[in-house]
């Protein structure tokens, strides 16, 4: 039987001194974990950047994330660097419109707008189009 897929959007931060992408594909050598860059960047500072798609094993996502951390690199869950300000939002429904993993969602019966930060990639461009200022992403270097 094969072990149901564990998968989680995250965010890393590369000091200047090290080059991400040997590592990021270590984490398919060593751990089997399949990654999908969702953003990369490289700063004036020369510190990188980059979002990811980790899919695996809950075992093996935790093994790579260690091996991550273990070699300086500054590990957090996309869902913790998104919010959304509950007393604002006032569920216009914009934002559904250009959140391309869905993470902003209709629940058409009850008429709100609800929100998976799981499935949350940090894009950023929720946070351009809603009126109120209801979204806010956590990032180093300004809104992407
Ligand atoms: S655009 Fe802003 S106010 Fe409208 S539903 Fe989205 S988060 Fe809420
Ligand atoms: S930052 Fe906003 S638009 Fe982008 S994936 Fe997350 S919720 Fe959707």
């Amino acid at each position: 039987m094969t072990e149901k897929a564990y998968r989680k959007n995250i965010h890393l931060i590369f000091p200047p001194d090290i080059s991400g992408n040997p590592l990021v594909c270590n984490l398919t050598r060593l751990y089997d974990l399949t990654f999908n860059i969702l953003k990369a960047q490289i700063t004036p500072r020369k510190e990188g950047y980059m979002t990811l798609e980790l899919i695996g094993t809950e075992e093996n996502y935790h093994k790579g994330i260690t091996y991550l951390k273990e070699n300086q690199i500054k590990v957090s869950a996309v869902a913790q660097r998104i919010s959304r300000d509950e007393e604002s939002c006032m569920h216009c429904g914009m934002c559904t419109a250009i959140c391309p993993t869905s993470s902003l969602h209709n629940d058409r019966e009850a008429r709100v707008v609800l929100f998976d930060k799981e499935r949350c990639t940090a894009c950023g461009m929720c946070v351009r189009v809603c009126p109120v200022n209801a979204m806010n992403v956590e990032v180093e270097n300004g809104p992407w």
